[in-house]
């Protein structure tokens, strides 16, 4: 039985192998192992790609979202808006910096941020607001960034998911003050290890943050803050700008396979497809399916990916417990409950095989299973007829 994974990386190895190997080779000729052409001719691409002033390239998605709120002067005492559904990272930040992450709920349709709740969460202590493009999904920014302006809010995208998704014609990292990217390798643009970049129009905030980059320091050796060591190895540049050229195709085989997707899901009642759309357009990092009948306490959920796994399809759960449950975060004092489509999206949710190349074949099978899976769960009884 050959299995489907969930994602996979080594296929764009091997079509671009010849010349990334070539690229990296240069590269290791060179000596240029740290900054260097490759870094600054990447930067430029990419800051081109999304259509701002700057790009400050950096060591991970992570450190992007930390260097801007360390750059918009973020800390103690402050607060920062941001959903509780989504990766770590994205509260993990605002922690560390030393401010407290102020968990929103989220729009079940779309997992993004539910921005008719935004303005009760608001405190004088407010001074930030990170939407999380999640899955690929733009957020729709409109109520977020007229929230903004009425009480100087800064607005730092969380862009790790989505590059190259675009809300009303612009690209997800020009919107807000700050947008942020990974290059983790199962990102859209994924590179060969970590990597991350910081895209705004604000000459000021780009300086401080390479500032903040380079451990605090504008002239070698004199320093003037307490910085982090994070650059994106040249390596990776190299890597990654090669993969640039590539990425709109991606994104276009992505929107093809969700579209097949949807197709071969319809009829399933319990299947609630993702939507990516509105006023944007979303690039499918995952997609996510919600399974209607599957409960807190049942497990029904779990049970279909292991039944899923057993068949040889490898799907995964992003993300099976919200932010403002985690452990990390009971000082805070949330209590289940507290963010309901958080929570049933926690249990709901289960993100089947997304990759570029996968096949219509895979994802043929890969429904057939979910359908047998379902019946056998005893999630979806009514269709149980129809299925050969
Ligand atoms: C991956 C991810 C990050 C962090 O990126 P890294 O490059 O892994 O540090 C941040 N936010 C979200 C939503 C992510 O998916």
């Amino acid at each position: 039985m050959t299995v489907i994974p969930a994602f996979d990386v080594t296929e764009q190895f091997q079509t671009l192998g010849p010349d990334i190997n070539r690229a990296v080779a240069a590269v290791l000729a060179s000596g240029q192992y740290i900054n260097g052409p490759a870094v600054e001719a990447f930067a430029h691409s990419f800051r081109e790609y999304v259509g701002t002033e700057h790009c400050v390239v950096c060591n991970s998605g992570t450190d992007a979202l930390y260097l801007a709120l360390r750059a918009l002067n973020i800390g103690p005492g402050d607060e920062v808006i941001t959903p509780s559904f989504t990766f770590i990272a994205t509260a993990e930040v605002i922690s560390a910096v030393g401010a407290t992450p102020v968990f929103v709920d989220i729009d079940l349709d779309s997992f993004t941020l539910d921005c008719t709740r935004l303005e009760a969460a608001l405190s004088d202590r407010t001074r930030a607001i990170m939407p999380v493009h999640l899955f690929g999904q733009p957020v729709d920014l409109g109520a977020i960034l007229d929230l903004a302006q009425r009480y100087g809010l800064a607005v730092v995208e969380d862009c790790a998911q989505a590059t190259g998704a675009q809300w009303q014609g612009r690209s997800v990292g020009s919107i807000g003050q700050v947008g942020c990217f990974s290059f983790y390798p199962t990102k859209n643009l994924g590179g060969c290890g970590d990597g991350g970049a910081i895209t705004t129009n604000d000459g000021d905030l780009a300086a401080t943050m390479t500032m903040l980059r380079e451990h605090g320091s504008r002239v070698k050796y004199h320093h003037e803050a307490i910085g982090v060591n994070s650059r994106l190895d040249s390596v990776q540049a190299a890597i990654l700008a090669i993969k640039l050229g590539h990425l709109e195709g991606w994104n276009q085989q992505r929107r093809q396979i969700a579209a097949t997707y949807q197709q071969l899901l319809s009829g399933l009642e319990e299947v609630i497809c993702p939507q990516q759309g509105g006023l944007g357009q979303g690039v499918w990092n995952q997609y996510t399916v919600r399974l209607t009948g599957a409960t807190a306490t049942g497990g029904q959920r779990d049970r279909v990916q292991q039944l899923l796994r057993q068949a040889g399809v490898i799907t995964a759960v992003y993300y099976p417990l919200p932010l403002h449950l985690q452990p990390v975060y009971r000082h805070l004092g949330y209590q289940p409950g507290d963010l309901p489509a958080s929570e049933t999206a926690a249990h709901q949710v289960l993100s089947l095989p997304m990759f570029p190349e996968l096949r219509v074949d895979q994802q043929e099978r890969v429904v057939a299973q979910l359908k047998t899976a379902l019946v056998e769960v005893g999630l979806t009884a009514a269709v149980a007829s129809g299925i050969s």
